[in-house]
């Protein structure tokens, strides 16, 4: 019933090549390719006859009442805009999901045409009809093509007009905020590069309406930007309009980086450190994902929620926190599954379960059976993959040592931890993979 969905992984590599190291990531990749199943499909061959199939779907769960939740927590998923921007409202309704994101042009194209009046005007009715707020529950997110901290003039200005088409989108359609990549330093002072993120902000801000940026903390440390906190402050230090700038929180992406959230003590030091350093009146969203790799990885690999490292228990801290009430929340977790005829294929299934399980844990006692069975159930299912993933990372942070160890002459670079973002930044350059999970969904 799902679209069948060859890999995409090729087109990725290409789009994120011009945002980072491409030797480097391309050696990574490869040595990867057989053995990271949860890599998105490729780009559709025929994208009507996929997003027929969508349509015709049918809805795989019934949207919650949000108001009969102990919590106004709005939880989605980054459902696919194929077709038309539209679409992705019917395809949020049909997983159940009370706040989404999407793409809202083709992200591996620099040029698109402009939003059409007539999808425009549909987007607006069906937003209406299946009462979604726009200004508030649906999360757009940028192109992996754009790098805002993009040093040379050219390309800069080549990221710039596709970042603030974006935002020109996101006010025509009345959405308020904007999830975006903060980008990558290509090896040039971060402060310098956080500082051209800002400018550009500030001139995208004099260009468009209303609409919020909304940085993602990132997962990598080398040369990508905002996997520290001081890095998305350093940005937002520049903006000059900070009611126009905002932080979403990838729970896959905070871990990876060596932000603990396991626990509920663990997820109120990050919180607490967040606030610090960024500020949690910045805190506008939430990406749901779990994590394949361990602590301080540096990988970026969204697991299913309970499945990886994290671990259910983070997820019903963060389902409980009133903080977070009101925020859209969208899970990027891998749906591909594989169908008896032993084809891959996408199962938004898996979303509306995940949407139902999220919202099932608010009130839920954590000492509780029912917590603990669940808890229980999707770490064993995720066993295989948490142990095949933390082996690849330990056997790369030991290959990484041993090189480094031989470049200095005489060992002794200490194996990196969270806590030496500099060194680790450094040290594992050539193990990081820059592959964003994001791009889950399809699109047009
Ligand atoms: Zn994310």
């Amino acid at each position: 019933m799902c679209p069948t969905s060859p890999r995409k992984r090729s087109s990725r590599q290409t789009a994120k090549s011009t945002t980072a190291g491409a030797k480097s990531k391309r050696k990574v990749e490869d040595t990867e390719s057989e053995s990271e199943p949860e890599v998105k499909p490729k780009k559709r061959k025929t994208a009507t006859a996929g997003k027929k199939k969508e349509e015709d779907m049918g809805p795989l769960a019934a949207r919650t009442a949000v108001s009969s939740l102990k919590k106004a927590m709005y939880i989605g998923a980054h459902v696919s805009s194929a077709g038309g921007v539209h679409n992705s409202l019917q395809n949020a309704t049909n997983i159940g999901a009370n706040a989404f994101a999407l793409f809202l042009k083709s992200q591996r194209k620099w040029t698109n045409p402009p939003l059409a009046a007539d999808v425009r005007r549909q987007y607006l009715d069906l937003a209406t009809k299946h009462s979604y707020d726009s200004a508030k529950h649906v999360l757009p997110h940028g192109s992996y093509l754009v790098n805002l901290a993009q040093a040379d003039d050219a390309k800069a200005e080549q990221a710039y007009a596709s970042f603030v088409d974006d935002l020109g989108r996101c006010d025509q359609l009345g959405i308020r905020l904007y999830n975006f990549h903060p980008g990558n330093s290509g090896g040039a002072d971060k402060k310098e590069a956080c500082a051209r993120i800002a400018k550009m902000l500030n001139r995208a801000h004099g260009e468009t309406d209303k609409v919020v940026a909304v940085l993602e903390n990132m997962a990598g440390a080398g040369n990508v930007l905002g996997a520290r906190f001081e890095e998305l402050r350093d940005i937002i230090d520049g903006v000059e309009d900070k009611t126009r700038v905002g932080v979403c929180i990838d729970t896959c992406h905070a871990f990876a980086a060596g932000y603990d959230l396991r626990t509920p003590e663990a997820f109120a030091k990050t919180m607490k450190e967040f606030d610090e350093v960024v500020g949690l009146k910045y805190l506008m969203a939430f990406h749901l994902n779990d994590s394949k790799a361990p602590l301080a990885s540096n990988r970026d690999l969204h697991a299913n929620i309970g499945t990886g490292y994290l671990g259910l228990r983070a997820f019903h801290t963060l389902m409980n926190d009133d903080t977070f009430a009101g925020m859209p929340m969208v899970l990027e977790t891998p749906i591909d599954r594989k169908g008896p005829d032993g084809k891959s294929f996408e199962d938004k299934q898996v979303w509306a379960d995940e949407i139902k399980l999220l919202e099932s844990l608010i009130g839920m006692d954590p000492e509780g059976e029912e917590f603990k069975a669940a808890e229980e159930r999707l770490w064993e299912q995720g066993k295989g993959e948490r142990e095949r993933v933390g082996d690849q990372v330990q056997r790369r942070e030991a290959k990484t040592k041993a090189k480094a160890d031989k470049g200095k002459g005489k060992g002794k670079v200490a194996k990196p931890k969270a806590k030496a973002p500099a060194a680790k930044g450094r040290a594992k350059k050539k193990v990081k993979d820059e592959t964003d999970d994001d791009d889950d969904s399809d699109y047009e």
